[in-house]
């Protein structure tokens, strides 16, 4: 059996699908290793390094090989270049992107996609979401901390004092949490909010004070999944009040609140952008998915009166060595699963949960049931 790893092709994409650390893996298991050369660079990883640790390094890595990773969905020029019925797995990002799938399974190939991955005990080392989030949570407080003209730990000099930025996290999902952990650590002073119950421990576990609208609504907000649902229209502008009054006093706002399915909500409005100090800096982590801030641009950072809007979408991409290594590890394992080790080969449980829940094509035709065309 033969993987391949494939250089992505975006050029905003400095992750890569395994590091020398996850091909050695692959090769105690018997399986070969192939990967396009300059792979791994920007994530700091030589093909020396990949070839020490027993991978072939070839341009023609993706011929002939059964599972082709990646971190990007690949586009139809390199799926072409794919062996027919090879597994391809990566983020895929499906939603909204139907034609891509059709063009997966025109190609032949069994696409599946990381990031729908079930969020059930066994496939949490395979949890890719959690696994970016909690770097792009880190990275976020970097970005702000870059982006702000002060400083984030109060400082007495002689020179007089400095005061602690005030830092306010809304949606206190893997991301938030670790914004609060990373701010906290810098020395700010941090709020944050979130819908869902069970989170008002988990902020004050980290140090930080926790506010929201705690009505019977907000005492139901989380699904059996623990995920937040859309909350209705009188809990949002109840939300709106308390968070205008709050956000007007706050140096850095951090969002990441996601609804899974549904746009990210908007929560920081134009108003309350505008009602903030000169210097100010909002990160919004939601922006791929519309947005929590009004004003967010996606790659961007939009300046509203001396207020920064930080709009970048791949944040774990910028701590790349590190998003990548998380990641290959998440790869291997799901790879592990699908693998016969007695026989050496592929052996895809077509009726294991992990394998339907992240399956989109297979034998020409997309599989995924949230996917099919609508009758
Ligand atoms: P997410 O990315 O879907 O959403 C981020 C946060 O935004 C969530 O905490 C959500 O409650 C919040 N949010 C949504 N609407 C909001 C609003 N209007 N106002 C304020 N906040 C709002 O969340 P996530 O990081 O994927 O985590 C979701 C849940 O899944 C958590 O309970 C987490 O602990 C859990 N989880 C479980 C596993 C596992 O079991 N393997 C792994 C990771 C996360």
């Amino acid at each position: 059996m033969k993987i391949a790893i494939a250089k992505e092709v975006d050029a905003a994409e400095p992750r890569v699908a395994a590091t020398p650390d996850t091909v050695k893996k692959f090769k105690a298991l018997g399986i070969d290793v192939a990967i396009e050369p300059g792979a791994g660079i920007k994530s700091g990883l030589l093909d020396a390094d990949y070839e020490a640790a027993g991978a072939v390094v070839s341009a023609d890595a993706v011929k002939d090989a059964d599972i082709v990773i990646k971190v990007k969905r690949p586009e139809v020029s390199e799926v072409t270049k794919y062996k027919k019925g090879a597994l391809v797995i990566a983020i895929m990002d499906p939603y909204g992107n139907e034609a891509a799938l059709k063009a997966l399974a025109d190609a032949g190939v069994a696409a599946f996609a990381m990031e729908l991955m079930p969020r059930i005990t066994r496939a949490q080392v395979m949890d890719v979401l959690s696994s970016q989030a909690n770097l792009a949570g880190y990275r976020a407080v970097i970005e702000s901390a870059e982006a702000f003209g002060r400083a984030f730990p109060m400082m007495m000099t002689a020179a007089g004092t400095v005061p602690a930025a005030k830092v306010f996290v809304m949606g206190v999902g893997v991301a938030g949490l670790q914004a609060i952990a990373t701010a906290r650590r810098l020395g700010a002073v941090v709020t944050a909010t979130d819908v869902r119950p069970a989170t008002k421990e988990q902020v004050e576990s980290l140090g930080a004070k926790f506010l929201a609208v705690e009505d019977e609504e907000f005492k139901n907000a989380q699904t059996a999944g623990g995920y937040a649902k859309e909350m209705s229209k009188e809990y949002q502008a109840k939300q709106a009040a308390l968070t205008a009054e709050h956000i007007k006093k706050q140096d850095i706002v951090i969002t990441t609140a996601l609804i899974p399915g549904r746009p990210a909500p908007k929560l920081v409005t134009a108003e309350m952008v505008k009602s903030m100090k000169p210097g100010s800096v909002l990160v919004d982590l939601a922006v791929e998915r519309g947005g929590n801030v009004e004003g967010a641009k996606a790659d961007e950072v939009a300046d509203v009166d001396g207020v920064k809007i930080v709009g970048y979408t791949n944040l774990a991409g910028k701590v790349p060595a590190s998003a990548s290594s998380l990641y290959a590890r998440n790869l291997f394992s799901f790879i592990e699963t699908l693998y016969d080790k007695a026989a050496k080969s592929l052996a895809v449980k077509w009726d294991d949960d992990l394998v339907k829940a992240t399956a989109l094509t297979k034998d020409g035709a997309v599989i995924h049931p949230n996917f099919q065309p609508k009758a």
